[in-house]
C-alpha cells in the first residue's frame, strides 16, 4: 500500500487516469502483443497525447511537470498486465532521452524532444556493445570527425527498441582510451550505413531488441550531445535515473505476483479447504508481502531523496539489487501457489518468472551494483 506520506490527492487522480488508459489500450491486447513479439507504434502516439511520455521533461519541449512519485506510478500501473516488454518498449525514451535534455544544445532538443514525447518518434539508448555492457568506459564503437560530420563504425547490442527506434543516443568513442574519450551522439535511424538485426529474448517479448551495426555513418557534427569527451558523466547520470527505474517495474512486477497468487490461494481448494487456509501457503504469501513491503518503503525514501535533489549512489545500486532480489522470490513463490497454473503461457506470473532476470542484468548487473556500492561506501 502507498504510503500517505509521499502522494498526494493530485498523485490519486493522476493514478486513475493511469489505471484507465491501461485497462483501455494494453490489458485486452498484451497476451497477444508478447506472442506477437510486437506492439503497435500506435500505442506510443495514444500515450503521448495523454502526457504519459512527457513526464519530467520540461514543458518548453513538450514535457509534463512531474515529480518522482509520478513516474513510479506510471511504472506501476503500467506493470499490472504483468508485462515488462511493454514499458520498456514504450519507455524506451526514458533511457534514451535525458542525455539529450539534461546535455543536448537548444537545437538538438527542439528537434528530436517533441516528436519523441508526443509519439510520433521512438527513442533508444544505444550504450552496450557485443564486447561488452559492463565495463562502459572501455567501449569501442568510434566517432572520428570529418569536416562537419562524424564517421561512425561499431556496434551496439541488446538495444531496446534498437528496430524501430527514429532517434538513437549513441555511446561512441571520440578520443582517448577510457572514461575520458568518450562522446554522445544522436544517430538518426534512416541514416545510411546503419543496419539492425532483432534478437529474440527469454522475457519481454513484446519489447522490440536489437543489434545495430554503424559502417561508416556519417552523423552531423551537430549531433553531438554536449560536450567532446565528456559523454560518461552523462551515461552514469542516467544510469542513476534508469536503475531507480527498474527497481519501480521489480516492486511492481513482485506486486503483480502476490495479488495474482493471493488472489488463487483465497479460491483453489485442495483436499477440502482453500489454500490460502494453508500455514505454509500463508506463509509464502507474508514472505511475499514481508520483502515488497521493505524494498518499496526504500524505494519511496529514495525517490523523495532523488527529488530533493540529492543522489544517493550506494543506496541507489543497492535498491536495484533488493528490488531485483524481491521480484526473483516473488516469482518463483507465485509461480508455486499457482502449481500447474503458473507454468502456462498467458498466466501473468508465468510472464513474469521469465522476466526477472533481465532487470538483474540490464542496467548495471548485480555484480557490477555491489562493486559501485563498495566503492561509494569506501570500500
Ligand atoms: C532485454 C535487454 C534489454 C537491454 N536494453 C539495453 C538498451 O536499451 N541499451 C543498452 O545500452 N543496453 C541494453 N541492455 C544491455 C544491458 O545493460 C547489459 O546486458 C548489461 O549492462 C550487462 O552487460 P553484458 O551483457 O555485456 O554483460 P558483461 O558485462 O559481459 O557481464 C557478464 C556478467 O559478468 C559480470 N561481471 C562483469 N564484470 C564483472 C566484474 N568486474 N566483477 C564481477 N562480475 C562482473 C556481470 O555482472 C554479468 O553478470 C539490455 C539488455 C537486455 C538483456
Amino acid at each position: 500500500m502507498a504510503a500517505r506520506l509521499f502522494y498526494t490527492d493530485e498523485h490519486d487522480a493522476f493514478r486513475t487516469e493511469v489505471r484507465k488508459f491501461v485497462q483501455r489500450e494494453i490489458s485486452p491486447h498484451i497476451e497477444a502483443w508478447e506472442e506477437a513479439a510486437e506492439f503497435p507504434r500506435s500505442l506510443y502516439r495514444a500515450a503521448g497525447a495523454l502526457g504519459l511520455l512527457g513526464l519530467g521533461f520540461p514543458e518548453a519541449y513538450g514535457g509534463t511537470e512531474a515529480d518522482g512519485f509520478h513516474k513510479l506510478i506510471l511504472t506501476e500501473e503500467l506493470s499490472r498486465p504483468g508485462s515488462g516488454g511493454i514499458i520498456a518498449g514504450l519507455m524506451s525514451h526514458g533511457i534514451g532521452l535525458p542525455p539529450i535534455a539534461n546535455m543536448g544544445s537548444d537545437a538538438l532538443k527542439q528537434r528530436f524532444i517533441p516528436p519523441i514525447l508526443s509519439g510520433e518518434k521512438i527513442s533508444a539508448l544505444a550504450v552496450t556493445e557485443p564486447s561488452g555492457g559492463s565495463d562502459v568506459a572501455n567501449l569501442r564503437t568510434t566517432a572520428r570527425l570529418d569536416g562537419d560530420h562524424y564517421i561512425v563504425d561499431g556496434s551496439k547490442t541488446f538495444i531496446t527498441s534498437g528496430m524501430r527506434a527514429d532517434v538513437i543516443t549513441t555511446a561512441v568513442r571520440t578520443g582517448e582510451p577510457g572514461m575520458g574519450g568518450v562522446s554522445m551522439l544522436v544517430i538518426e535511424g534512416d541514416t545510411p550505413g546503419l543496419t539492425r538485426t532483432p534478437l529474440k529474448k527469454m522475457g519481454w517479448w513484446c519489447s522490440d531488441t536489437a543489434t545495430l551495426y554503424f559502417d561508416a555513418c556519417r552523423v552531423p557534427a551537430a549531433n553531438l550531445i554536449g560536450q567532446e569527451n565528456e559523454g560518461f558523466r552523462g551515461i552514469m547520470q542516467n544510469f542513476n535515473n534508469e536503475r531507480l527505474m527498474i527497481a519501480g517495474m521489480a516492486i511492481a512486477a513482485a506486486q503483480v505476483c502476490w495479488d495474482e497468487a493471493l488472489a488463487y490461494a483465497r479460491e483453489r481448494e485442495t483436499f477440502g479447504r482453500p489454500l490460502s487456509k494453508r500455514q505454509v501457503i500463508r506463509h509464502k504469501l507474508v514472505d511475499m508481502a514481508q520483502r515488497i513491503g521493505s524494498a518499496r518503503a526504500a524505494l519511496e525514501l529514495l525517490t523523495w531523496r532523488v527529488d530533493q535533489g540529492q543522489w544517493p549512489i550506494a543506496e541507489v545500486c543497492m535498491l536495484k539489487n533488493t528490488a531485483t532480489q524481491c521480484m526473483e522470490f516473488c516469482a518463483k513463490e507465485a509461480v508455486q501457489i499457482l502449481g500447474g497454473a503458473g507454468y502456462i503461457r498467458g498466466v501473468k506470473v508465468e510472464r513474469i518468472y521469465r522476466e526477472t532476470k533481465v532487470l538483474s542484468i540490464g542496467g548495471g548487473a548485480e555484480e557490477i551494483m555491489k562493486e559501485l556500492a563498495a566503492r561509494q561506501l569506501g570500500l
